[in-house]
Parts: structure tokens; sequence; C-alpha cells
């Protein structure tokens, strides 16, 4: 006999870790004790030396599968405690405090066998779940984590139900959602006027959708409205109702299997579709131009169906549906039943509703497969409110985020929790939806933040949220520039430290000298930075108008590369606006670049929503290995990209009769070329050699894979993000990094 010490850090905790412990101990007869500790749990067992070498070796691969266990401490020892049994110590404020929230998980495979097996007693029923699936973050109202704190606590459990939960053997075992036909949640179909229709409700809806109708179908997080995809039609009409012209919908198909019908999927791709977070994967589409009545671009969102009622509504009915998140424009995701029905009026033509509440809100996660991980447009559903682990401890804080895809982080400890996608914050349901969302995880965390990080710019509601929070509850708040913020996101997405080499390109930023920013290339660390790159000044005629009419900007461009500008009908107006200073701000930001060219090219002159005009140039691009010549023009030490030449040549190929896909793909392959003579720049300067990338403008899939290769051609090492988004959602993360070190 022996005693071993054993320290597992990782994200151990509200995972269903210490049931797992519990089982593994009767398995190999073990007795001792387990607590949580600040960084995982500790574990003193007793037993043979062989069962408790076995017992660590299983860890790993027995786990459960939400558990990161990223380090195991084992120390041996002759002196025996004695213990009589296996205890779980607990103390009161431990049960409160450092507890991890599961986010919610997809349905697993046994439950899924269980709700096709017509002698199982929960045959077809669409709540089904377990300690390994079903909703956890979106029901949870308060911690500690258990049932009467969730919306399932106005259904009490059953007896068999009850027996389950107790039963250390069972699948159940202290899985809080559990439930069945007898005790649980119910499905209800409502027609169009929200009035209760008989029979059932799942058949119901299917045969809405079936005929062409579109259904609104309450989902985890929040509701989906649905519709076949096979009939341009239908989805016109979606369009059309929900006021969203342009803007690709999300699909779910019935397996990974259907999808590679449509979309090239790779293994890596499939394995993240069935993962148990089930986020929406874009897939390149098999022929470009396809289905361009639910994606106008070269990809697709797919995700595969996560809850029981999405397996029951596609039956053997459908192998493909529109799946978009039930909103109006702008406004959050609705997950109430009473405002769904008062709001989608005249939007669905019925409602597949249940009476069990969704307490959070938590959209759909969306991403692409990069390097066989994970690469955020958006990290919701799925994901959140998993925190992502830091290099160091960085106590309580909050950082604010952005404003248009607005997001905060709360940290505490090793430990920084992203919130979900929250959205617009110029939209006051999204407002308050945000400073209800911050209050909700300061208190399922219990973080009391003393320090507060926000944006540089002043007019972002975040920005004012955050200055009102630190004069009234008096804590220091620190204003951080934005694509620094991109920067030291990206370092903390990859634990790095010390000083690094950023390009930082998005639309736009608050710059330190009052205009618009965009291209940047920054060099520095946590606490301070400098600017060394950036490029030439764009004037943006009629102000915050070019984000939609980026003809704007191609007239712009025209007119200082010395190119005839004809071609606009405003021309003269536009003219008498920039030789007078009239509403003509000027941005370096590279989002404006994209849209210009974009424009030139005839792709997109007019833009319906953010990111339109690149995204389109994106998928127009030819394979093409061209370039136009690149030049700098150096201003307080700052080079500057003189994209003059460049616009030249563009006006030039486009006379010669030269595509546009061509052009758009040397237009990008000169981008990367500029991108890697400013970071050669910048090494001379500081003999810094890593490059981290961030900021909107790189969800370009194509510059995604040239440029971190011609970087690390010349010998860069190069860094993208992995847990966060690259766009405004992951900022908080850098903003509260930058805090913790400016006030240290
Ligand atoms: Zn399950
Ligand atoms: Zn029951
Ligand atoms: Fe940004």
């Amino acid at each position: 006999m022996e005693r071993v010490l054993i320290h597992i850090h990782g994200i151990v905790q509200g995972v269903g870790f210490r049931p797992f412990i519990h089982k593994q101990v009767l398995h190999y007869e073990l007795r001792g004790t387990i607590k949580n500790t600040s960084s995982g749990v500790e574990l003193e067992l007793e037993g043979e030396r062989p069962e408790l070498e076995r017992f660590i070796a299983d860890l790993p691969e027995k786990a459960p599968k939400l558990a990161v266990i990223e380090r195991v401490e084992a120390d041996f020892s002759p002196e025996l405690r004695g213990f009589p049994d296996f205890q779980i110590l607990t103390s009161k404020t431990e049960a409160q405090r450092n507890t991890l929230i599961s986010p919610d998980i997809g349905i697993c495979e046994d439950c899924l066998r269980e709700l096709f097996n017509p002698k199982d007693r929960r045959y077809r029923y669409p709540f089904i779940n377990c300690t390994n699936c079903g909703p956890r973050f979106t029901i949870i109202k308060d911690v500690p984590y258990d049932r009467a704190k969730t919306s399932m606590s106005s259904f009490p459990m059953c007896p068999d139900c009850d027996r389950e939960y107790h039963d250390i053997e069972n699948r159940r075992y202290h899985a809080q959602p559990d439930c069945c036909p007898i005790c649980g949640p119910h499905v209800f179909y409502l027609d169009a006027e929200g009035r209760p229709v008989e029979g059932d409700a799942i058949e119901l809806a299917r045969a809405a959708i079936r005929d062409g109708k579109i259904v609104a179908v309450k989902g985890l997080g929040g509701m989906h409205l649905s519709c076949r995809c096979d009939d341009a039609e239908i989805t016109k009409t979606l369009r059309r109702r929900k006021q969203r012209d342009e803007k690709p919908f999300a699909v779910m198909c019935r397996d990974a299997e259907t999808a590679k019908k449509f979309c090239f999927v790779s293994a890596e791709e499939e394995k993240l579709l069935n993962s148990f977070r089930r986020p929406i994967v874009l897939l390149k589409k098999r022929e470009r131009g396809a289905l361009g009545h639910l994606s106008e671009n070269g990809f697709l969102g797919v995700m595969l169906p996560y809850t029981p009622l999405h397996y029951l509504l596609f039956g053997d009915d459908f192998d493909m549906l529109v799946m978009t998140s039930a909103n109006l424009s702008d406004t959050p995701i609705m997950y109430c039943n009473d405002e769904a029905a008062e709001k989608l009026h005249g939007i669905a033509d019925g409602f597949l509703l249940h009476n069990r509440d969704i307490q959070t809100r938590c959209d759909d996660s969306l991403c692409w497969c990069l390097g066989g991980g994970e690469y955020f447009a958006r990290r919701s559903r799925g994901y959140v409110p998993f925190p992502v682990s830091t290099h160091e401890d960085l106590g309580m804080a909050l950082a604010c985020g952005a404003e248009q895809k607005a997001s905060f982080c709360l940290s505490k400890g090793n430990y920084v929790f992203p919130s979900q996608h929250i959205g617009d914050l110029k939209n006051i349901e999204t407002y308050e939806n945000y400073t209800q969302q911050i209050r909700h995880f300061e208190r399922l965390f219990d973080i009391r933040p003393t320090v507060l990080a926000c944006d540089l710019h002043p007019d972002y509601l975040s920005t004012a949220y955050a200055s009102e929070r630190s004069e009234a509850e008096g804590i220091p708040l620190v204003r951080v520039q934005h694509h620094h913020a991109h920067m030291a996101a990206c370092m903390a997405d990859n634990a790095l430290t010390g000083e690094v080499i950023g390009l930082v390109w998005d639309g736009v930023g608050f710059g330190t000298d009052g205009t618009s920013w965009g291209g940047e290339c920054l060099v520095g660390g946590y606490r301070a930075f400098r600017r060394l790159g950036s490029i030439r000044p764009i004037p943006l005629v009629g102000g915050d108008l070019v984000t939609k009419e980026s003809s704007r900007v191609a007239w712009a461009l025209l007119r200082a590369a010395g190119e005839s500008t004809r071609r606009f009908r405003d021309s003269a107006a536009w003219d008498f606006m920039l030789s007078n200073g009239l509403n003509c701000p000027l941005s370096s930001g590279m989002g404006r670049l994209f849209d210009g060219v974009s424009a030139l090219l005839g792709i997109k002159e007019r833009c319906s929503y953010e990111g339109q005009g690149a995204v389109l140039l994106e998928a127009a691009a030819a394979e093409d290995e061209g370039v136009y010549p690149v030049s700098f023009e150096e201003e307080d030490g700052v080079a500057r990209f003189d994209w003059r030449g460049m616009i030249r040549r563009i006006v030039k190929e486009q006379s010669d009769g030269v595509e546009s896909g061509v052009i758009a793909a040397r237009f990008m392959n000169t981008l990367v070329d500029m991108a890697v003579s400013q970071c050669l720049y910048a090494r001379d300067v500081s003999g810094l050699s890593r490059v981290v990338l961030s900021g909107g403008s790189f969800q370009n899939l194509y510059m995604m894979r040239r440029l971190p290769a011609a970087l690390e051609k010349e010998g860069f090492a190069v860094c993208r993000h992995r847990r966060v988004s690259p766009n405004d959602e992951g900022l908080s993360l850098g903003q509260l990094m930058i805090a913790k070190a400016k006030l240290q």
C-alpha cells in the first residue's frame, strides 16, 4: 500500500470531473479524498501502487470530454493516513467559487441512440440529455449549478429520473437537466397568429416547412427561423420579411455526408462539424456560384443538428434547412416564447416552441477550420462560458470591448471568461443585454473587478459604460488604443510575453492622433506600443456613408492616383466636398482599401453589411501569382504604404481587359508583399522577429493562407488567433491584458 498526492491543473471543475473521479476510485478500489483548488483539483489516495499508477495513467483519456487537463503532478509516499473510504471535500465558500460552468453541449451518441429506440422510455422525447450532453449555460440562473437554480426547477423529477440521478453507475448521475416525458418539458406548436394548434407539434412544424412555410424553432440559446433550402422563392420571402437582403444564411445539414454534396469537407472540418460544440463551420462551396440564394460568397455556413428536437424535426424529410437567428435586423436573438410570438408576427408562419425557458441568449458559434482548429468569426454557443487560460495571474478585471461586435471579458486568477456574441450596442435592446450579461457573469463567477478597461473611442457605448462604472464604483479605468488591444489579444491568445511586431488590419479604430486607423504595423508588448507602419490615409467623402457606398472610396482612390473619375455620377459634388474639407475624414483602415478596390473592380459598389466588399473580393479572386509594385512614403517614422502606384496599375490592367478576379488576386498578393516589407523594416528597427496577425481584415482565408507563409519564408515566427476571434469580438481580451500591465 502507498499514498499519493495528485494535483490536476486545468479546467476540471463543473465538468462532471468529481463524479468521474469517484467512479474511477471505486473501479481501482482506492480510498481517499478530493477537493477543488484554485487551479484545479487535489486528490489524496491510498491503494496498491500499480492500481494508483493505472488510475493516473487513465486520467487524460477517460476524463469527461469538457475537461481540459493541462498538467498532472503526483507525489508518492509510503506513509499512510488510513482513509476509511472516498470523500469529496467541499467548503461552503468553495461551492460558490472557482466553479466553472459548462457550455451547452450537442446531443451525445448514447442519447441519440435512445432517442430513436422505440423500447427506450425517452423514445422521441425532444429533451433527452445526460451528464455528457444537453443544455447548461443557457438554462442557469445562478450558482451553485444545481437543478433548483436552472430553468429545470419547475420540473420536479419523477421517481425513475430521480433513481438515475442518484445512481453513480448511471449515465445520468448528477445530470441536472435530466428529465423524461413524464416529468420534463414539452413542445407545442403555434400558428402564424400565435394560436396553439392541436396535434404532434414536431409533425406540424415539419409539414409546414415542407409546404414552404417559415417556422420559428426554439433552440438552446435562442430562436431560429427555419425553412427549405431548395427553393429560392422561399428564401427570398424570408429575406424580405427579415430585412436581410444579401447577408448569407446559415444552414443545418442532416449530417456531414450531406454537407459534402454541396461543400468540400476535409477530415478536420468533419471532425469540427461533429464535435460536441457543433459550431457553424464556413465550408468552401464545391461550385463558387452555386447556392447563391443562401450565400453570395464562396463559403457556406454549415452546422449539424445539436438538440434532440433538431433531429426529430429533420426526420426523413430534409437534407438541409435554413437555420438563421430569429431577430429583426441588429436586435439580439429572440429567446422568450411570448416575445417571439409577438415580434415574429408577420415573419414566421408557425412556431415550434417548448416550455423550458432559456435564461441566457447564446447565438451559434461561427468559424473556419484552419490548421485543424477553430478560427473564429464568432465564439459563442458551445464555447462560452468556458475560460481562456493565461500565463499570469490577472486578478479580477473587466474589459468592455468595442461597439459593433461587442463582447466583454472578465478575469479571475489565470482564467479569462470571454462573453458570448452580443451584437451592436447602438441597438438599445442589445445594450441592455450587454449590461445584464456583464452582471450575470460577475455573479456566476463571483468576480468583483478591481480594474476596468475600454476602448479609446470617446463615442463607443462600451466606453460610456466603463466610465460610468469607474466613477460610480471608484474602480480605476484604463483606456486602450484599439489596434494595440487587437495586438495584445493575439499575444494573449498565443500565451506570448515580451514584445512582438503586430500587423493589425481592420475597418476602423480610433487612433491616438484622433484619426481613424486600421492598416497598422505596430511593435510593442502589453505595456506600450509604437506605430511603425500604416497605409496612406484615404479621404472618406461623406464620412460614415462610405461603409455603405464603397464607390465613394473607389472615387477617392482614383482621384488621389491622378486617374479619371468620370465614371462617377457624383464626382463634381464629391470633389467640392474634398476641396473644401467638408465631411471628409481621413482613414488608414485596411477595410476601406478592400472596399474601394472591390468597388473599383465592379465587384461591389454598395454594401448592405459590414465587410461585404472585402468578402466578395476574396470570393472573386482567381488563382494568380501576379503582384503590383509596392512603395512607401515616410511620415514621422511611420512607413505608409503608398497605394497610388497600385491603383494606377489596376486602372491600366482594367483598360487592357484583365479580368477583375485576376486583379483581385494581384491586389491581395500586393498586400502580402507590402506586409512582409513592413515587417522587415520593423525587424530592422526593433530586432523583433515574432509577428502577430489580428483585426477583422484577417477573416480572409486567401490572406491567411499566403501571409503567414510569406513571413515565415523571411524567418519570422507568425501567430494568429486560435481561441478568440481576430475581429472586434476578441478585442476585450487584449484590453484586459494591457490594463493589467499598465497598472502594475
Ligand atoms: Zn447524452
Ligand atoms: Zn422523469
Ligand atoms: Fe477592430
